[in-house]
């Protein structure tokens, strides 16, 4: 007899960042598969009006603000749905460990680590977009999932392509893996036209609609290098295992090869549906309304080194990787105030690596870059290097 999966008790979801790009793809899967999920709790940032449509529209029991001062308006915002609505730093960790068989990490930035990680130390198997949870405290962050046989499922484009492409084999097998990179919107730039780059031209992605600061981070192709770091942690494997391949048509988004010398590619358009739903549905898949793959229609599909003469924010970040320790957590801590101070007009847009870099030595040098004993610890640093990296900012572009 065949199985209807409306027969089978709803998979249970909280989604963390529910009013992020991410929060909003994972909603249209969640509406998209109806009957197969039940949405328990939402959480978001400051955006009152937009949490309390997501919330009503998925039909959540519970929703979080992390915004104390956007309590009042989620409240009225949601006055009579009878959902539950709080917020602050707690509420958003209560949203994180309330019953569900999975967390959807998506809070972006240092902000979302200490929910993702709350759920973790739940027991809550998570889909992880947050990038922070492993380039910042990627060590303790993965200890903890394996001491409390945690599922850490990647969200993101390029590990979750891995992820597929790897099909449950063990890493000791595994020669090499390879993230793609689109090359951003300055791919074919020389470096003058790069180093003259604006805001508004570093925001315009060629393949991908994403929020400002991993739009930025794609253009200087260091997001490409947090998702090195974050590769390693998640798939237990070697830095030097590690490489990243330049593919502007953003169709194949990670390749594994194996010690037979096999490869294999996991491939679909670029729309954050896919891997989104896979991570909420696996071990089983759902439906999707993303854009089908037509090779043909592509035609070719190519693939070149990066440049790190004209990216050195990707050789910066593989040092960072390279060394180990906590030079991840103060990479990303220094590069978010670093993007943030671009967006501003305040530097240019290749004083983003080299200001990252100092900031690196700085530390290395002050010999503060030892490992994060836990999380906490890799939040002290990230904080730590965060106040550093303003202060090399007084009086900069103002
Ligand atoms: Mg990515």
């Amino acid at each position: 007899m065949l199985e209807s999966l409306t027969d089978k008790p709803r998979k249970k979801l909280t989604i963390l960042g529910a009013t992020g790009s991410i929060g909003r793809s994972a909603e249209a899967v969640i509406l998209g598969a109806p009957g197969v999920f039940e949405t328990v709790a939402v959480a978001g940032g400051r955006d009152a009006k937009n949490l309390a449509r997501v919330a009503k529209s998925l039909g959540a029991r519970f929703a979080a603000i992390a915004e104390p001062g956007s309590y009042a308006e989620l409240k009225v915002e949601l006055a009579g749905s009878g959902i539950e609505a709080a917020a602050g730093p707690e509420a958003l960790k209560e949203a994180a460990c309330q019953p569900a068989d999975l967390v959807v990490g998506a809070i972006a930035g240092a902000v979302g680590v200490a929910p993702t990680y709350a759920a973790v130390e739940a027991g809550r198997h998570v889909a992880l977009a947050n990038k922070e949870c492993l380039v910042c405290a990627g060590e303790p962050f993965m200890r903890k999932a394996r001491e409390m046989g945690v599922n850490i499922l990647p969200m993101d484009s390029e590990h979750n392509a891995i992820f597929q492409a790897l099909g449950g084999e063990r890493a000791e097998k595994i020669e090499k893996m390879w993230l793609t990179a689109s090359g951003g919107p300055f791919r074919t730039w020389n470096a003058e036209q790069i180093a003259a780059a604006t805001p508004e031209q570093a925001l315009a992605h060629p393949n991908w609609a994403m929020g400002p600061k991993v739009t930025i981070d794609s253009a200087s192709l260091m997001n490409k290098g947090l998702e090195l770091i974050e590769a390693m942690h998640i798939f237990g494997i070697e830095a030097e295992k590690l490489d990243v391949l330049v593919h502007p048509q953003s169709i194949v988004h990670g390749l594994v090869s194996f010690a037979d010398g096999a490869v294999t590619a996991g491939m679909a358009t670029p729309d954050m549906k896919v891997p989104i739903a896979h991570c909420l549905a696996w071990p089983h898949r759902v439906a999707t309304k993303a854009r089908r793959l037509d090779l043909a229609e592509i035609g070719v599909l190519t693939f070149e080194k990066p440049d790190f003469a004209r990216f050195p924010a990707l050789r910066v970040a593989m040092d960072a990787l390279a060394a180990g320790g906590a030079m991840p957590t103060i990479l990303n801590a220094a590069n978010e105030i670093m993007v943030e101070a671009f967006l501003k007009n305040r530097i240019t847009f290749n004083e983003i690596a080299k200001r990252v870099e100092a900031i690196c030595e700085l530390f290395l040098r002050e010999g503060a870059a030892g490992a994060p004993a836990d999380v906490d610890a890799a939040l002290a640093v990230d904080h730590l290097v965060r106040e550093r990296s303003a202060a090399s900012l007084v009086g900069v572009g103002a």
